[in-house]
């Protein structure tokens, strides 16, 4: 937890979400239209997105399928009965003039998500209910000098509205938790989380309070994209409400922007302008009642998700805590590195490889590790040199960035620039006997007790060698010469 310094002492901040995850699924939620990203607008919209009259709403069972499979990730409880209402308002992307979501009967119950905090700890945040819902259509006001444009494409899409309780403490934990969300949604592939593309967005709601009190009147901040406004969402509004809480005034339960140029956020709308939805029960669809036996095939068919192979890192490679964590919040990350260790390669060599070597060269040509030049066999390749002595781990850098430059293998590289490691005791004796005859005066400092002169020679032998003897053996031959 992390409080803010006010003038009149420490204040607390608190906060929960609404997650808006896109399900992955090739269809709309009530209509046969794709919802693959990025198409010409309006190319993906049926008679049931246009809202048409007469159309009629037909249920995707993919989109079920989803949102339950999201509940068991979550660890929530699934409700076998629950009911889609129609939440009523105008705007000119929502040619139903109405959205179907669910409202008193959501699909998904109470469930949990547990974030690992910096000094090792991990804190569960509470997951009120999931819902499904559909997207609306989106405007556009870039096309025409005075006129505004409707893309359908995004209408009926579907969407699971994650809600958390107001467990989270601060801009970090926020953080955290948004990310081990994302990556436990990868895992399921029940949402891609690309916040870019807007599959996943949310709104952030913020109040703050003297530690101990009730929970103070809370701002909604709507539709951020990506974690890095959340979180700056979260300080400056944060520090606002102590600022006119301070200075003797009242939060009022309101609507909020974020602007991301300024880094600050705006009203919207306050209480008494928000909307009365007048939800009622669609009566285009039945309620859903799913089948307990199809929900019990859905949990035994789960992936393992991120916690269960952080523990089995730990476990059965001994990783540490931290290392285990960096290589599972990436589900890409922690199959590659799987992967390479599958040969019965050292799990802490490859882990550190992986996470060291690997990801700085991704940071620099800013590629993702799917598109690495170096895969997990060639990595593989490399340490396998590294452990049978071919290369020494110095050079073994200088194999890996040739490795990234040209795609060639660690095996292609080492023979063609002539790098593998003199491992040969008797090329090495030769090697030493000869600088030990030419330089008496280090022989004799280290007869006469002087240890450190042994580097000097270990140099003297690099030096012949470019740097291409074996650094250990080097080391065990000279002590014998000298
Ligand atoms: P609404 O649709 O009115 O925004 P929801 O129940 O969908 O209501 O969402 C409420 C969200 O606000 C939840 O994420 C909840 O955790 C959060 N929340 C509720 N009270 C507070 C509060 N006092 N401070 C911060 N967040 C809160
Ligand atoms: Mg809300």
């Amino acid at each position: 937890m992390s409080l803010i310094q006010g003038t009149s002492g420490e204040w607390e901040v608190v906060i929960g979400l609404e997650v808006h995850a896109q399900a992955i699924t090739r269809s709309k939620l009530f209509s046969g239209a794709a919802t693959a990203y990025g198409a010409e607008p309006n190319a993906q919209v049926s008679l049931v997105d246009a809202a048409m009259p007469g159309m009629l709403p037909v249920l995707n069972r993919a989109a079920v399928e989803q949102a339950v499979k999201t509940g068991l990730g979550l660890e929530a409880e699934i409700k076998l009965h629950s009911v889609f209402e129609r939440k009523n308002y105008f705007y000119p992307d929502l040619p139903q003039g109405y959205q179907i979501s669910q409202y008193q009967e959501p699909i998904v119950g109470e469930g949990r998500v547990v974030i690992d905090l910096e000094a090792g700890d991990s804190r569960e945040i509470g997951i009120e209910r999931l819902h499904m819902e559909q997207d609306a259509g989106k405007s556009l006001h870039d096309r025409h000098p005075s006129k505004s444009h409707v893309d359908l494409n995004r209408a009926g899409v579907p969407l699971m509205e994650i809600v958390t309780k107001p467990d989270l403490r601060s801009a970090e934990e926020t953080g955290l938790f948004l990310r081990k969300l994302r990556s436990i949604l990868r895992y399921l592939e029940t949402c891609d989380g690309n916040m870019e593309e807007g599959s996943m967005r949310c709104d952030v709601n913020v109040s703050v309070r003297k530690p101990g009190d009730d929970l103070g009147t809370r701002c909604e901040i709507k539709n951020v994209n990506s974690i890095r406004f959340v979180q700056q969402a979260i300080d400056y509004e944060a520090k606002r409400q102590v600022r006119v809480k301070e200075a003797g005034g009242e939060i009022e339960q309101e609507t909020r922007l974020f602007d991301p140029d300024r880094g600050e956020t705006r009203p919207m709308r306050s209480k008494e302008e928000a909307h009365d939805y007048r939800y009622f029960p669609d009566p285009d669809l039945l309620p859903l009642d799913l089948d307990p036996a199809w929900v019990e095939e859905l949990r035994a068919a789960l992936p393992e998700l991120p916690d269960a192979r952080k523990a089995r890192f730990v476990g059965d490679y001994g990783l540490s805590a931290y290392d285990a964590g960096v290589l599972v919040a990436e589900k890409e990350t922690a199959e590659f590195f799987e992967s390479v260790v599958e040969g019965g390669r050292d799990p802490k060599v490859a882990a550190n490889w992986l996470t060291g070597e690997v990801f700085s060269a991704l940071n620099r040509s800013g590629l993702d590790l799917a598109e690495a030049p170096v895969d997990a066999e060639g990595l593989g390749g490399l340490l396998d040199l590294i452990g049978d002595g071919t290369i020494s781990g110095r050079m073994a850098k200088e194999v890996f960035d040739a490795m990234w430059q040209s795609g060639k293998s660690a095996a292609a590289i080492v023979e063609e620039r002539g790098l593998k490691q003199i491992s040969d005791s008797g090329e090495i004796e030769a090697i030493i006997a000869a600088i030990v005859a030419d330089n008496p005066g280090q022989v004799e400092q280290y007869k006469g007790g002087n240890e450190k002169v042994i580097g000097w020679f270990v140099g003297q032998v690099m030096k012949a060698t470019q740097g291409k003897a074996n650094p250990k053996l080097v080391n065990e031959l000279l002590r014998k010469a000298l």
